[in-house]
Order: structure tokens, then C-alpha cells, then sequence
């Protein structure tokens, strides 16, 4: 099972959505381990987005996602970190795939709605940013039955 970062930006949670994204993770049969609700600092954003220091967008981007709550949650899966990035759709929001989150609920890169790492080593660097671990909880579903072949 793999574990990933998600965070529903605050143009996500102003809009209203933060019910409706979390519902996708989870009727795609991802399960939550841990969830909640924060304004970054800008310390803990320049952190989080550290490999993009120098960058044009750096600035404006630390500045946006400290600007209002976001909700943080970790998502465990088999694949889970893939399958997050597939149901977020392209980092563009204009060009994001209809059906993915950025393509149904957002137009434009910068408020794109939603975070999600892209890769294990991020992952992992990601999540223990925003949780302690014994804020991340080990548990089954009973649906886990239903969604995996091979138990
Ligand atoms: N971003 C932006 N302008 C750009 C590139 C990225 O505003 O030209 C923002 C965008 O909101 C994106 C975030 O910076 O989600 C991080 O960029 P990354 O390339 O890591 O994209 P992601 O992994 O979020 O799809």
C-alpha cells in the first residue's frame, strides 16, 4: 500500500468543493489515514514547495496557497500516489482532462484546486511536513474486500 499527500487549495475550499473532491478519493476506494483543516505559514509553504524556489511562479505561488485554510489529508492505496495524479488531472487546469478534478472544477494553472505528490520519495517528505505520525492512522475498511483482488 502507498501513502500521498493530498491538499484542496484554498481557491478549493472557498469554492465550496471540499466535499465534493474528498468524495472521489474516496468512492474510488482510497481510504483516508489522516485529515484536516490549516492555514500554511509561509515557512512551512517555502518548504513545501521548495524545489520550485527560483522559479517565476515561486513567489505568487507561497503567497496563494498561504492566502486562505486548505484541507491536508494523507490517502493510502495500492498505487495510490498515481492514481491520485491521474484523478487530478494536468497541472494546467486549461488543459486538464474533463472528469479529472482540475478539469471539472477549475481554468486556469495557478488555482488549480488541488495538490497531490508525484512520487514516493515527495510523498514521504510531504507528508511528515503536515502530520506527526501518530496523526496518521492504520486501519481496514470493510469495503477493502470489495476493491482488491488480492487481500
Ligand atoms: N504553478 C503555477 N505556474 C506555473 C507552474 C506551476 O502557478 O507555471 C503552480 C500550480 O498551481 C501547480 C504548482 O505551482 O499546481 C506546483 O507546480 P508543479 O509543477 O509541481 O505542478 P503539480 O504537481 O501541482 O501538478
Amino acid at each position: 500500500m502507498e501513502r500521498t499527500l493530498i491538499i484542496i487549495k484554498p481557491e478549493g475550499v472557498q469554492r465550496g468543493l471540499i466535499g465534493q473532491i474528498l468524495a472521489r478519493f474516496e468512492q474510488r476506494g482510497l481510504k483516508f489515514v489522516g485529515l484536516k483543516m490549516l492555514q500554511m505559514s509561509p515557512a512551512l509553504a517555502e518548504e513545501h514547495y521548495a524545489v520550485h524556489k527560483g522559479k517565476p511562479f515561486y513567489t505568487g505561488l507561497v503567497k496563494h496557497i498561504t492566502s486562505g485554510p486548505v484541507v491536508v489529508g494523507v490517502v493510502e492505496g495500492r498505487g495510490a500516489i498515481k492514481m491520485v495524479r491521474t484523478m487530478m488531472g494536468a497541472t494546467n487546469a486549461a488543459e486538464a482532462a474533463p472528469g479529472t478534478i482540475r478539469g471539472d472544477f477549475a481554468l486556469e494553472i495557478g488555482y488549480n484546486i488541488i495538490h497531490g505528490s508525484d512520487g514516493p520519495e515527495t510523498a514521504a517528505r510531504e507528508i511528515s511536513l503536515f502530520f506527526k505520525p501518530e496523526e496518521l492512522l492504520d486501519y481496514r475498511l470493510a469495503s477493502e474486500s470489495w476493491l482488491y483482488e488480492e487481500q
